[in-house]
């Protein structure tokens, strides 16, 4: 049985995204930003662990649901169940969006982990870097730092340069 450490999950996140979407927010995260936006997702002993499955189950019971997002804590330093749950998804048709501390060309080059390179492969739209007081702003769609890139990760990987979303 796959397992995961999460610090909670979003049914119906209509912020994490296009769309309705459940946001899965996995427990820890290396980095240590000021005014974090989610401070208690960053002990990895914290939150709870939680099946594959039950999360799967969750998702399916939503017909209504446009995709799923990965975000936290820090979803690519648990690359594995992750990578699970977004092979799933996109096999009934859901898109994947993934938020992270790390950035785009450091997820791709396999700076936390070859799993986490993996797993960068089948997400759609990555927003990267970590939160930036100094840049934080409530205008922005999706992030919360003009420092965060909202990147077209198949057409980035594909091109081998940063594709944004216009
Ligand atoms: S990368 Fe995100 S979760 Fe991690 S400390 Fe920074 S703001 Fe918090």
């Amino acid at each position: 049985m796959t397992t995961l450490r999460i610090f909670g999950t979003a049914d119906d996140s209509i912020v994490d995204g296009p769309g309705i979407r459940f946001a899965v927010f996995s427990q820890g995260c290396s980095k240590t930003c000021p005014r974090c936006h989610n401070p208690e997702a960053q002990p990895f002993e914290g939150g709870r662990e939680v099946a594959l499955e039950e999360l799967e189950r969750l998702i399916a019971g939503n017909p209504l649901l446009a995709g799923i997002t990965l975000t936290g804590g820090e979803p690519f330093e648990q690359p594995k169940p992750l990578l699970e749950l977004a092979q799933w998804a996109k096999s009934r048709g859901l898109n994947v969006w993934a938020y992270s501390g790390y950035l785009f060309e450091e997820l791709r080059d396999a700076v936390p982990s070859p799993e986490a390179s993996e797993l960068l492969q089948l997400v759609d739209v990555l927003v990267d870097g970590p939160f930036l007081e100094g840049q934080a702003s409530h205008e922005l769609k999706w992030r919360g730092s003009a420092n965060q890139r909202l990147i077209d990760v198949q057409a980035s990987l594909a091109a081998g340069t940063v594709t944004e979303l216009g």
